[in-house]
């Protein structure tokens, strides 16, 4: 997946906007597409010249009108009190990323709806645009635009509006399910479990295309793919947090924990490892401090690097780039705002005074437990199976 938001272009109400690179493949496309077949299909009246620059002003509104889809939920986030962290453009259109998950349904649901009207009302403009220009007995060009443009939007607006995550319209009714149940974790796993759905029928589609039987094509077979696997991982993550939900992070830390010191060399540190059966050790540096992390996967050194001259300090993960909780804090939050770099390990308490840890291993176990105490204690079945790896940090975006 593509996580860097790109260069950034300027911003838009306050709002950061940016384009990845990727941004460059779609606009040439759509350029190609307009210049070749949708602007000269028509009887064209205008010079060679002037259908380019037109197809480069229809790239640019086309372009235009997937940042306003993102900046329509991120207006719509920025009103309930979400912070946006920018909006940009990519390959797969585009992603308003927001400081965190809304906390109701109703805001869920206002930020979800906002993309797709955004994209209808478009539409609704292009087609009316359409009219007006032929009114006016405007160029033949600039009326295929306006249509085309019109009906792209339209498009944009109800394919979104397909119900399952990660699209808009899995959104809406992840947070319609959660206004009625009350229950958010299980609402995203059946708007995630739609979302498969979702994805795998539109593979069907794109491959059907592919032997001439529907319209469908490459394209819609990649997209299908891509919804399919990244609604998989909504599943997970979702499967993993109803797991979890109600478990505060003191209850599942493991303490005390073994620190290591950081001048210890490599070679030190893994002859000491097999008698200690962690997978995490809290690096201390002199002081007493916690300094950094290290785990099994920082101790593999490449290819002519001699351990034995390396020092733990030197491939520890810093400090500012772990999870950091308190106690008391509900681990459905924690997990939400975990930091990638972390490794999905949890750090309680801070710096000078480490209370425990919380690893992948006291996740799943603290899962299986929530989950044998919700099946009773009398029943020795478990009903949800715990989550086989954590919580991957998607952080909050919405395309
Ligand atoms: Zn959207």
């Amino acid at each position: 997946m593509i996580r860097s938001p790109g260069r950034l272009l300027g911003r838009i109400a306050g709002i950061p906007v940016h384009a990845h690179w990727t941004t460059a493949l779609i606009g040439a496309f759509v350029w190609y597409i307009l210049a070749t077949s949708i602007l000269p299909g028509t009887e064209a009246r205008g010079t060679d010249g002037a259908l380019m620059l037109l197809a480069v002003l229809g790239t640019a509104a086309f372009l235009g009108s997937i940042l306003a889809h993102e900046l329509a939920h991120a207006v719509v986030a920025r009103r309930f009190g979400l912070g946006v962290e920018s909006v940009s453009l990519e390959l797969l259109g585009g992603i308003a990323r927001l400081d965190r998950d809304p906390r109701r349904p109703r805001e869920a649901l206002g930020i979800a709806a906002a993309g797709p009207l955004a994209s209808i009302a478009l539409g609704a403009i292009g087609i009316g645009l359409t009219f007006g220009l032929a009114a006016v007995a405007a160029p033949t060009p600039l009326r295929t635009l306006a249509l085309w443009l019109g009906g792209a939007n339209l498009v944009l607006g109800v394919f979104n509006l397909l119900p399952g995550l990660p699209l808009d319209g899995g959104r809406i009714l992840q947070a319609l399910l959660w206004g009625r149940s009350g229950d958010e974790h299980r609402a995203t796993v059946t708007a995630a479990r739609a979302g498969r759905v979702v994805g795998y029928g539109l593979m069907g589609y794109g491959a059907a295309g592919l032997f001439g039987a529907t319209p469908g094509g490459l394209w819609t077979l990649f997209l299908g793919w891509f919804i399919q696997a990244a609604a998989g991982a909504e599943l997970h993550n979702a499967r993993a947090m109803a797991a979890v939900a109600g478990v505060r992070v003191g209850d599942v830390m493991s303490s005390p924990v073994t620190c290591v010191q950081d001048h210890l060399t490599l070679t030190a540190l893994t002859t000491e490892l097999p008698a200690r059966l962690h997978s995490t050790y809290p690096v201390q540096a002199f002081s007493g401090r916690i300094s950094g992390m290290v785990t099994i996967e920082h101790l593999r050194t490449p290819n002519g690097v001699d351990p034995d001259s390396v020092s733990v300090r030197e491939v520890m993960t810093p400090a500012s780039q772990l999870t950091w909780a308190t106690p008391d804090e509900p681990l459905v939050d924690v997990l939400r705002r975990a930091e990638p770099t972390s490794l999905g390990r949890i750090f309680v308490g801070h710096e000078a005074d480490l209370k425990g840890l919380v690893t992948p291993t006291d996740l799943q176990r603290a899962a299986r437990f929530a989950a044998l105490l919700r099946a009773g204690r009398t029943s020795a079945t478990v009903a949800d199976p715990a989550p086989s790896t954590p919580v991957e940090p998607t952080g909050a975006g919405i395309r």
